[in-house]
């Protein structure tokens, strides 16, 4: 036996998450058997805690997209006993069982090896948040953005992914410029590394206009919704944004269309979900090499799987900040 966050539903539809002692037998279908180290609270986990916004298909349910631990066995040859893997996507932690319980089954094709310079838990520090981030800033080195080509913005900088972008543009030497609705968290982004302090209320305003000032070199957004379309009318000409999220609504408003003919901006969609092996094995690897370790430390609260529940309500309220780190043996 062993404990595991789990949310089951009762017959008037109502969802309610607690920690339980549950069987190996129990848990899903899959190759490889994980020794869980720790996991991590995202945007989604919030979700799936609560009544699960459609992505949680079957009750009970374990929640927990990622997680970072030791193979305890395997019926894959890619894997065997201690070897330590991480897990972002597939669905785990909303359709399969997920990392928050002290063992999970998976299938061996949605693990990564973990490189050797990351523990477990710098792992999950960086988690589904970071990773997300690095494929983020790929897909805009990708599409030319280089340092000294102008500010780059970070929407929902405080969260989870926006702290971890914070950080690892500014330690790729491009001046970052910092959206958030949360003045008091000013000290916190400029540690990241963050030159420029933008207040969420200048960019969520609706306007008419086409377009504005050229402004920013590069965006990584993690709100979307009216902040989106404003921003996409702020963009340099042939620059562009990586959309990661929509923690500020999916609807777009205005004159959508004119950033993309008239100034060529580029709209990527970023997703962390599929991403194939050499796509996830390439980003830890550049994850590894240059996000500053002394800087994710920073961003970091610590939880145990009692405390999920509180915490999965507050950041669907955009309350959390940084990376909140599950240590489900604690
Ligand atoms: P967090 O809650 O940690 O961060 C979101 C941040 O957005 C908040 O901290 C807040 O930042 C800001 N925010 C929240 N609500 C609003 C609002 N109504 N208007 C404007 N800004 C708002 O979540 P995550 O960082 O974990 O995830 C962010 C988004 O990215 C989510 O939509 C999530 O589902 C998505 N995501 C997508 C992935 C992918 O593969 N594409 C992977 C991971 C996440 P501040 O207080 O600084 O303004």
């Amino acid at each position: 036996m062993f404990n595991a966050l789990v949310v089951e539903k009762n017959d008037e539809g109502k969802t309610h998450a607690a920690v339980r002692q549950i069987d190996i037998d129990a848990l899903p279908e899959g190759d490889v058997l994980v020794a869980v180290d720790y996991s991590t609270l995202n945007y989604k986990d919030g979700l799936c805690i609560g009544p699960g916004g459609g992505l949680v298909r079957n009750y009970p349910h374990v929640p927990g997209i990622d997680f970072a631990g030791t193979v305890e066995a395997s019926q894959d040859p890619r894997y065997a006993p201690g070897d330590k893997v991480v897990l972002t996507g597939w669905r785990v932690g909303e359709v399969h069982w997920g990392g928050y319980a002290q063992k999970a089954r998976v299938k061996a094709d949605w693990l990564v090896p973990l490189p050797q310079s990351i523990s477990t838990r710098d792992a999950m520090a960086v988690g589904t948040a970071g990773l997300t981030s690095m494929l983020a800033v790929m897909a805009l080195q990708d599409h030319g953005l280089v340092p000294g080509a102008g500010p780059v913005l970070v929407t929902g900088a405080a969260g989870g992914v926006g702290s971890v972008a914070v950080a690892l543009l500014a330690a790729l030497g491009h001046e970052v410029a910092a959206v958030t609705g949360r003045p008091e968290q000013e000290d916190y982004l400029r540690s990241l590394g963050a030159a420029q302090i933008v207040a969420r209320d200048s960019l969520t305003e609706v306007t008419r206009k086409p377009l504005e000032a050229e402004t920013w070199a590069g965006c990584v957004d993690a709100v979307g919704g009216a902040m989106l379309g404003r921003v996409l009318k702020q963009m340099k000409y042939g620059s562009s944004v990586a959309a990661i999220g929509l923690a500020g609504g999916a609807a777009i408003e205005g004159a959508l269309i004119t950033p993309f003919i008239l100034r060529g901006v580029n709209l990527l969609g970023i997703d962390s979900v599929m991403q194939p092996f050499e796509n996830r094995k390439r980003a830890w690897a550049r994850l590894a090499a240059d996000l500053p370790m002394e800087k994710l430390h920073s961003m970091v609260q610590m939880a145990t799987l009692g405390d999920l529940p509180g915490l999965g309500a507050d950041i669907l309220k955009g309350q959390v900040k940084g990376r909140v780190v599950v240590d489900v043996n604690a």
